[in-house]
């Protein structure tokens, strides 16, 4: 029951790459490709004095451990169990925050996407991105938790003020502040030839939706796709860490 459960039948050809780009001295950025669970994630921490780096990197240890124990208990994957991940992630960091006071105030984005069976689950908190590349078109699978955001949504300004917002970075959510989180979650079928790509923020400014389907279309295999998206984006940009997983999902 418990392998049926979690497999697919889908051919999986997943690649990361991840930078610190031109001008910050660290990468907070974290990823996570774990093929067996078909568990696939970006995290961007926030935080000075390593802090960052060490909540994201908290975020999807938890994340892999926790679907990890689901997956031993021959249980199916569920929305409920992204959640649960999502909900342990936030308190250890916060926990780690508590413990070494120089730690506080670190917090993190965590975007998932889990693949079984002809299923997509997605978990999504911040302004780490999931893109699905189908049929020739791409669509953007979650929106940014950032003020900026939230005020183009009301309205209150246009995409294109917000493109250059100077406060556009600033998260509306993220793991490791609050005990309480509110998680996206999205449930959905897939399909052969889909192609998921996840991203840290600091891809969007050189590498824009058009030409991640491009140079996708160009970089068949998933290693070399990721990796030219993000030197794609560093060249045209750079100014943050720049990190993309890309999942294809081929006939099996
Ligand atoms: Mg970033």
């Amino acid at each position: 029951m418990s392998e049926n459960a979690w497999s697919t039948p889908f051919e999986i050809d997943a690649g990361v790459h991840s930078i610190i780009g031109k001008v910050r001295d660290h990468n907070e950025d974290a990823y996570l490709v774990n093929l067996a669970l078909g568990l696939y994630a970006v995290a961007d921490g926030l935080g000075g004095h390593q802090a960052g780096e060490h909540a994201s990197s908290l975020a999807v240890q938890v994340l892999g451990a926790q679907l990890g124990r689901v997956h031993e208990l021959g249980v199916a994957p569920s929305l409920d169990s992204l959640l649960e991940a999502f909900d342990r992630a936030n308190l250890r960091i916060l926990e780690d925050a508590d413990a070494h006071p120089e730690r506080q105030g670190m917090g993190t984005t965590l975007t998932a996407v889990l693949i079984y069976g002809r299923r997509l689950l997605l978990a999504h908190v911040g302004d780490s991105r999931a893109w699905r590349i189908r049929d020739g078109q791409i669509e953007q699978l979650t929106r940014d938790h950032t003020i900026v955001e939230e005020q183009v949504r009301g309205g209150a300004l246009s995409t294109e003020d917000a493109r250059h917002h100077p406060m556009r970075h600033i998260l509306s959510r993220c793991l490791g502040i609050r005990d309480e989180i509110e998680v996206d979650l999205v449930e959905a079928d897939v399909s052969v030839d889909d192609i998921y790509v996840l991203v840290s923020d600091g891809l969007t400014p050189g590498c824009g939706p058009e030409d991640m389907m491009a140079l996708i279309r160009e970089n068949p295999v998933a290693e070399q796709a990721a990796r030219v998206l993000v030197s794609h984006a560093c060249e045209r940009d750079g100014q943050d860490n720049i990190t993309a997983v890309v999942v294809a999902c081929r006939e099996g």
